[in-house]
């Protein structure tokens, strides 16, 4: 389906390249994802080689029924308590988050979260589902799961009242504005 290329404030136009990468459903957000941040996911998924890591992802929304989720900062979830298979957000974990986003990323939403499955594949877990249900219910909220040593990756998105795998669009960095 062709993309819808700009909606309040927003527009892929202004990205220099913007490329879909899997299944964008009609109907869904779209997932636009800034290239640098997705870079720099990769880069601390290769810490999750042996056991899993996890992080948030931060942005904002644009357009009615947010046409539009644009992923722009990463935290790592420093303090969580990983376990070989299993990842733990400590209350720690979202103090710091919280601390991170009023510092550092005033305004940005909590857009979702990532984590690792070094070997495993891309998929949620029972335990995933649980946290997605739990933390990130709403609509526009996705999970981001990377799987260092296979070299994969996937996004996952509410629709239709279940959390589906869903592709993104891989923008490079905005155009400076005149
Ligand atoms: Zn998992």
């Amino acid at each position: 389906m062709p993309l819808p290329a700009a909606t309040d404030g927003f527009s892929l136009a202004d990205f220099k390249v913007a490329r879909a990468i899997g299944s964008i459903y009609k109907g869904a957000p779209i997932v636009v994802i800034h290239e640098s941040v997705l870079e720099q996911i990769i880069e601390y998924s290769e810490t999750g080689r042996t056991r899993e890591v996890g992080g948030f992802l931060l942005g904002g929304t644009y357009g009615e029924d947010h046409t539009f989720v644009v992923v722009r900062h990463f935290h790592p979830a420093i303090q969580a308590v990983s376990g070989g298979a299993s990842l733990t957000f400590t209350h720690e974990t979202w103090a710091d988050l919280t601390r991170q986003v009023e510092q550092r990323h005033p305004g940005e939403l909590v857009l979702g979260w990532q984590h690792t499955h070094p070997g495993f594949g891309i998929f949620l877990s029972g335990y995933d589902m649980f946290i997605h249900r739990h933390f990130f219910p709403q609509p526009h909220q996705v999970a981001l799961v990377v799987d260092p040593q296979r070299q994969e990756l996937g996004f996952f998105q509410w629709r239709e009242g279940e959390v589906k795998d869903c592709g993104f669009v891989c923008a490079e960095e905005p155009l400076p504005h005149a």
